[in-house]
């Protein structure tokens, strides 16, 4: 089958598209033909060699496709049915799985990681991570239900559980997570106030459906939180970005509020005041991959137009290195989706 692969981490170019070899599906197993599979920022840096792991092998792990062929325990009924793909292979065990938080389970890995992902003709997954997809979702949307739609759905109503009426700060808000975080957020009714430090991302933080739109460049944008709220403040912050946003996201909480980390795009630590996390008793919260439940979720999101993916572009496979390179120098706004061969 046709695959892109890279025989050594560096730049976007060492993606190649070459030939390897078919995956068979063991008995609990499908064989699912990839319609299209999303660049998520996760695979620009395992490229680069800056998250652990090898070269050599499959990226991506936001997959759509349909089911081409079942292991022997698998009902045939299955074949042809459209998927998507959970992104976590699980024990199914542990106290983590039990309770539905497969995202948390420790003996597991993420495909891509290790191989087997997504830019490429075929994979084989586990049946029961291959979630059918409601009609009227087509495949591009479909592949970012998992991430980052459904890491969306974890953060906004997972983690920080936003109920009607509360009002939701998002920083970083014009970049993939925060474009759908916003849509999540309106989809529940909150009010959004969502921050970007570039004018040019405004407009489409508002087409995503922002009430208020913070441009700041210096970062600096706790006071017009406070204005905006009449000094109430914020009851969910998703921190997209925390590098030189963190205190003001803290600054920016509401009495009780959560603040949720997603972001950590200076992987650096940073400093916190305890004292006013105290007085406003204020909840730190991290939040990381969709749970099944979350996928659903996404899944009814794009199936009712709730939450229109935001695909920037959409590359054949074997042009997966220029999508690399968009992403790298932030040169599309949305998803870069790779569809065809
Ligand atoms: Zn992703
Ligand atoms: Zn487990």
């Amino acid at each position: 089958m046709k695959a892109i692969t890279f025989r050594d981490f560096g730049a976007p170019d060492v993606l190649q598209a070459t030939e390897v070899e078919r995956p068979e599906p063991g008995p609990d197993d499908v064989l699912v033909r990839i319609h299209a599979a999303g660049i998520c920022y996760h695979d620009v840096l395992s490229r680069g060699g800056r998250i652990p792991g090898q070269p050599g092998r499959i990226l991506g792990h936001e997959i759509a496709g349909t089911i081409a062929a079942a292991g022997a325990n698998v009902p045939t009924e299955r074949i042809g049915e459209r998927v998507v793909l959970y992104q976590r292979l699980f024990c199914g065990t542990c106290r983590n799985c039990l309770r539905g938080r497969h995202d948390l389970c420790r003996n597991s890995r993420v495909l891509g990681e290790q191989g087997g992902g997504g830019y490429a003709e075929f994979t084989v997954v586990p049946a029961r991570n291959a979630i059918a997809i409601p009609d009227g979702v087509e495949m591009t949307a479909a592949a970012l239900a998992v991430c980052p739609i459904g890491t969306s759905v974890r953060a906004a109503l997972g983690v920080a559980e936003i109920e009607p009426g509360n009002i939701v700060l998002i920083t970083g808000a014009g970049g993939g997570l925060g474009l759908h975080q916003i849509q999540v957020a309106k989809s529940v009714q909150a009010r959004v106030i969502a921050v970007t430090s570039s004018d040019d991302k405004a407009a489409i933080v508002r087409q995503a459906g922002a009430d208020d739109v913070i441009v700041s460049s210096d970062l600096k944008f706790s006071r017009e939180v406070w204005r905006l709220t009449a000094k109430q403040g914020a009851d969910a912050v998703l921190e997209n970005v925390v590098t030189g946003t963190f205190g003001e996201s803290l600054r920016s909480a509401a009495q009780n509020a959560t603040v949720v980390v997603l972001g950590n795009i200076g992987a650096q630590p940073v400093e916190l005041d305890p004292g006013l996390v105290i007085m406003r008793r204020i909840r730190i919260a991290g939040s990381g991959n969709a749970t099944f439940a979350d996928v659903h979720m996404a899944l009814h999101l794009l199936a009712t137009k709730a939450v229109k993916p935001f695909i920037g572009r959409v590359l054949p496979f074997p042009r997966a290195s220029e999508g690399h390179a968009l992403m790298e120098r932030r040169g599309v706004t949305g998803r870069v989706v790779l569809q065809g061969w």
